[in-house]
């Protein structure tokens, strides 16, 4: 396949979430025209932050965002570790600039919708990324040496053709299904409740500068500052046999509540003082690429959905869109090779990453005297091993 940079052959992008949006700056960076279709009709973000790791801060600086980003996200000063029970704090580590001194980037807390906003002005700034809203990836076909892509919207059906495709359209990826891998994700028997704090409603003594952390039998907390401390993101995760009925939606602060029964005062009030919630059922399921022939692949949630206990999900999406890029930088005459060499160089560290995320699940929730060992073996040793045991996640260059 003849892909050449300069001749700007086109790769479609389906699905401009935070995994898409990336790869289309990253992709056009390196001289391709991409066609981002997303099936929503307007872009709408979740009400709720994310954290964004040195792994892929780096990334989006180095797409020229970082001053955007800068903008609208919290450096958190540091991290605190909590036992839920008695609020003793097991674990403390700097972030902030101890984490630019270590990683040579930044660690930020980004309201998502402030994170969408940065990445989609830039791709509606970049020439040469073309986004189409309201379209829903419903075939896809090989067609030469290229593919060929049906969708579906408001307008009707339409057909295009481009020299690649990558699917990045989320845990429940329809291209994944379309190129191979009908099986559905997992659930993991675990719902995060999310909610937005304004500041003025922020339980007195929790910082707007740090980040939280507090472990429990069955549940765990979450909670840090966006938007310049205005706002506190909060998620409780519990653990439920059963997902939720349609997988998402709102939550009863009632049958949350009993969660925390028997949580320290400070944890109680956080869980208590959102007015409303959102809830997720935690899915996720083996890492896979496609199958590894033609000028097709998968970015993002579609190829390794995690758990978030990591905080990595959408951080993983980024290395990728920076992976794929660099692949197709090196190989600009032979796509199919370009992107079997993306996936080899993701599919351990991806793999990695979404078993690491499972094994801290596990240890949040500990009940009894392991998790009393757990507490023990944290507070034995310290906050720098917080950050540090990460090393091999937050140091990674593309
Ligand atoms: C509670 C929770 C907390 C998290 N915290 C963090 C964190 O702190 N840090 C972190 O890095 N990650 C975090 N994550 C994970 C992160 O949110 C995801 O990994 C990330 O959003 C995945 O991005 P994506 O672009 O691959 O998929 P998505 O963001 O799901 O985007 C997929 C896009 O594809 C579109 N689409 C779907 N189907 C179609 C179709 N058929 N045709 C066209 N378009 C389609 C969708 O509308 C959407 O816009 C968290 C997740 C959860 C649940």
């Amino acid at each position: 396949m003849t892909g050449s940079p300069a001749g700007r052959c086109t790769v479609i992008v389906a699905g401009a979430g935070i995994g898409g949006l990336t790869a289309a700056l990253a992709l056009s960076r390196v001289g391709f025209q991409v066609r981002l279709l997303e099936r929503a009709a307007a872009f709408e973000a979740v009400g709720a932050g994310i954290q964004i790791t040195p792994n892929a801060s780096r990334i989006l600086v180095g797409l020229g965002l970082g001053e955007a980003l800068a903008r609208v996200a919290v450096t958190p000063e540091g991290m605190d570790v909590r036992a839920g029970g008695d609020g003793r704090v097991l674990a403390t580590a700097e972030l902030g600039a101890a984490i630019e001194a270590r990683y040579g980037a930044p660690w930020w807390a980004v309201h998502r919708a402030d994170l969408q906003a940065v990445l989609v002005e830039a791709a509606a700034r970049d020439p040469g990324i073309g986004i189409a809203m309201g379209r829903t990836i419903e075939a896809v076909a090989r067609d030469g040496d290229g593919v060929m892509v049906t969708t579906d919207g408001p307008a009707g059906r339409s057909v295009e053709h481009a020299a690649a495709l990558v699917g990045s359209d989320g845990l429940w990826s329809a291209t994944r299904g379309l190129i191979g891998d009908a099986a559905p994700p997992a659930y993991r028997g675990r719902t995060a409740w999310r909610a937005m704090l304004p500041r003025a409603r922020v339980p007195k003594g929790i910082s707007d500068r740090r980040l939280g952390l507090w472990l429990g039998p069955g549940a765990h907390l979450v909670h840090y500052p966006v938007r310049s401390g205005d706002a506190l993101n909060l998620v409780a995760v519990v653990t439920d046999p059963v997902p939720r009925a349609g997988w998402s939606g709102t939550g009863d602060r009632a049958a949350l509540l009993p969660r925390f029964k028997g949580w320290t005062g400070q944890a109680r009030a956080l869980v208590e003082a959102p007015d409303s919630w959102m809830t997720w059922s935690l899915a996720d399921r083996e890492t896979w690429f496609g199958p590894g022939q033609g000028p097709m692949t998968l970015l993002g949630d579609a190829v390794h959905p995690m758990l978030p206990f990591l905080a990595q999900g959408g951080a993983m999406a980024i290395e990728d869109a920076a992976v794929l890029a660099k692949a197709l930088t090196a190989l600009p005459d032979d796509l199919d090779a370009a992107f079997r060499a993306y996936e080899r160089a993701r599919r351990e560290r991806v793999a990695a990453v979404q078993r690491g995320a499972r094994a801290n699940g596990r240890i949040y929730h500990l009940e009894g005297p392991i998790a009393w060992a757990r507490d023990a073996a944290m507070r034995l040793a310290g906050g720098r091993q917080l950050v540090a045991r990460y090393d091999w996640i937050y140091r990674f260059q593309a």
